[in-house]
């Protein structure tokens, strides 16, 4: 039931990503106008716009003027509702389920952009990594709110101790993307891997989010050999990678503890 619930909250949630995906890029109003054609204009209807079941119903064209609709729209659909049903798995629904959701649905967002425009908008990954900077505020909330202030160095612990991952995460990337600019003369790490790098941080702590940048650049390996000199976006590698180890951070753990312990 739970796990229902996630999947389709998830749904709904992607629904508004994509409203996201296509208007940040392009500078346009997220609110306003509601939503319409990009062909013939026309407004929806409330049941044009049911997550994944309009697309199927309508067969992926506009009940309009029939033009086809994006596959993208479901698959960013059904991608953020497996994503919140497979994190409720993991933390149970809560608050931390549901900001951790918010943060991984914007990753996806900074994904698909990242693939469509080879550049990812600042605003959502801003928004990603100050979530996850002030996790801790969300995930103690439950005695915070029925206690009071009872214990607050336990906030400023946890506090401080994402700010401090996310800028030594941050800080490395930054470095290694100079590196790299001096080694090859190119722009391999952008700002918004940098960014990214800090939200990853933030979110995993150490070791995991080690782990997650060496899953991330293993992912990214194959598509770098078949593009051939063509650029790869880094960002969805990194997206993909954070969460496989969020995911499976208790085996990822153990493994390390069994190398390195
Ligand atoms: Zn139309």
């Amino acid at each position: 039931m739970e796990l229902l619930f996630a999947l389709f909250l998830g749904l709904a949630i992607g629904s508004f990503l994509n409203v996201l995906i296509v208007r940040i890029p392009k500078g346009e109003n997220i609110a306003f106008p509601p939503s319409h054609c990009p062909k013939c204009d026309n407004a929806l209807k409330w049941w044009h716009n049911i997550p994944l079941l309009s697309w199927i119903f309508l067969q992926g064209k506009c009940a309009y003027c029939k033009s086809p609709i994006s596959r993208l729209y479901p698959v960013v659909e059904l991608l953020t509702g497996l994503v919140f049903m497979t994190l409720a798995m993991k933390l149970g629904v809560g608050v931390e389920w549901f900001v951790t959701g918010l943060i991984f649905s914007l990753l996806l967002a900074l994904s698909i952009i990242d693939f469509k425009y080879y550049a990812v908008p600042d605003s959502l990954n801003f928004t990603a990594l100050a979530l996850a900077l002030l996790m801790p505020i969300f995930t103690f909330g439950g005695d915070w709110m029925t206690d009071g202030v009872k214990d607050f160095s336990l906030y400023q612990d946890a506090l401080l101790e994402s700010f401090k991952n996310a800028a030594i995460m941050g800080s490395s990337f930054f470095l290694l993307g100079l590196a790299v600019k001096f080694l090859i003369k190119k722009d391999a790490l952008g700002e918004a891997d940098i960014i990214i790098a800090a939200t990853m941080g933030a979110l995993l702590g150490f070791p995991l989010v080690l782990i997650a940048i060496y899953v991330s650049a293993l992912l990214a390996i194959v598509p770098a050999l078949f593009a051939r000199g063509h650029m790869v976006p880094f960002v969805p590698f990194l997206a993909l990678g954070t969460w496989i180890v969020y995911i499976f951070s208790d085996t990822f753990l153990k493994w390390w503890n069994m190398l390195y312990a």
